[in-house]
């Protein structure tokens, strides 16, 4: 696949080289991030990135659009199916595009929107203040409990009764634990506001039946389609039919132009992937990891925020450990351990050096690994953070982390998986 990029431009090829070597050599634990199949790399890079098609199949404004009207129908009903919506928007470019979107195709500017405040575990444009959505719109942030690192729905509720937003978004970048979206669906109702659900993290777990579907209790929803769905990088919303029209005109002309159809086309076949028993053990598998990984961290004396984990994250509280999550980040980056720093609630420690580390199993479970790789994963960092300024262990553990990725190839690497790939065939 990369020949006629090695003939043409041997600096691209070099460099792509180097960061496939990254990804298969190092233990990415990022819970954003995860690997996709060869089928989805195939169609991303597939011809499907020269068409143009501004609009919906049928109601295009550009000429030959056989292929890619079928192409994005398959994709919608796929995607209606998996999440058994009434109504799916395949185009968004992203996840905060598609947030945006859902913003659009209800509220005026100026109405108000409640989210949970990033620092607490929202994401940007659930109405931070950096983020364009505290601009346009009026944002009423809520947190979780500092105590239990959980939603208190009873002070959310409380919230929404003062601030009588016009939309509530449920949802979270760095929530561990099962998030009930009946609840959300109720406090939205009791004060006549939308309910948007945000499951950019979770999708693939409630495609897999893991954790409850926000669909019957929410207006709308958005995901990613690249984090535990395991697309390509991409947005999606579904919604109920009386907000289909909505939807699709926010989207398309209100956002974007022309939707990335290579994009559109990858996704159409990572929901057929997601449509099956191996998706399903693979996002059950996940979740068992993050339970073994987070066990095995309180053993060796760590604090997690809400106490472990109900899916495919955890968020260490360092501060009982004495180490800064960056500080942390960066030596477990040396020995190939690929994890981000984050805030804590209540974090005494500004955004850019928290006290917090955010770690995940989508990734490594892809590859294959399971509870006993998860324990020896435990061990690293926490050597790592014994010996933080040890580069001789450091280095050691890198060692060790090179010979436990060896025996899990990256699938999609491969034009014939690996024999232990959970993609395309395997176990
Ligand atoms: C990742 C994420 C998004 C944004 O996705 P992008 O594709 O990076 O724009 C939106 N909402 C939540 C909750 C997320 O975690």
């Amino acid at each position: 696949m990369l020949s006629a990029l090695e003939q043409y431009d041997p600096q691209i090829y070099e460099l792509l080289k180097q960061e496939k070597a990254r990804q298969s050599g190092s233990l990415r634990l990022i819970p954003s991030e995860n690997y996709v199949s060869r089928a989805v790399m195939q169609a991303c890079g597939s011809c499907l990135t020269n068409k143009y098609a501004e609009g919906y199949p049928g109601k295009r404004y550009y000429e030959g659009q056989q292929v890619t009207d079928l192409i994005e129908m398959l994709a919608t009903e796929r995607a209606k199916k998996i999440f058994k919506a009434d109504h799916a928007n395949v185009q968004s470019y992203s996840g905060s595009v598609a947030n945006v979107a859902a913003y659009a195709a209800l509220l005026e500017p100026g109405d108000t929107i409640m989210g949970l405040s990033l620092p607490f575990g929202g994401h940007l444009t659930h109405g931070w203040k950096a983020s364009m959505t505290s601009k346009v719109y009026n944002s009423v942030q809520y947190e979780v409990d500092p105590e239990t690192g959980r939603f208190d729905y009873n002070k959310i509720e409380e919230l929404a009764k003062k601030h009588r937003p016009k939309m509530i978004i449920s949802g979270a970048t760095a929530y561990p634990r099962e998030i009930d979206f009946e609840i959300f669906g109720n406090i939205a109702k009791s004060v006549g506001a939308y309910h948007l659900s945000d499951i950019a993290h979770i999708s693939g777990l409630v495609v897999a039946n893991i954790h409850k579907s926000p669909v019957p209790y929410a207006d709308i929803v958005s995901t990613t389609t690249h984090k535990t769905l395991r697309g390509p990088r991409g947005g999606m919303l579904l919604c109920k039919a009386e907000y289909a029209k909505n939807i699709d005109r926010a989207v398309f002309p209100g956002l974007q132009g022309g939707p990335h159809m290579h994009t559109l086309t990858a996704i159409a076949v990572a929901l057929n992937e997601a449509d099956t028993p191996e998706f399903i053990g693979y996002a059950k598998q996940v979740v068992k990891n993050a339970k073994a990984l987070a066990d095995k961290l309180l053993e060796f004396g760590f604090d997690l925020v809400s106490g472990g984990t109900d899916n495919h994250l955890i968020l260490i509280d360092l501060r009982s450990k004495d180490v800064p999550g960056k500080k942390l980040a960066k030596a477990l980056d040396r020995a190939k351990i690929v994890t981000n720093y984050n805030t804590v609630p209540c974090d005494p420690r500004p955004p850019f050096d928290p006290s917090g580390l955010r770690i995940g199993t989508p990734a490594v479970t892809t590859r294959g690994m399971k509870e006993p790789q998860m324990e020896q994963i435990a061990g690293f960092i926490n050597r790592i953070a014994d010996n933080i300024d040890n580069d001789t262990v450091i280095e050691q553990i890198g060692k060790e982390v090179l010979m436990l990725c060896s025996h899990f190839p990256v699938p999609g690497h491969f034009i014939i998986p690996p024999k232990n790939s959970h993609i395309n065939g395997g176990d």
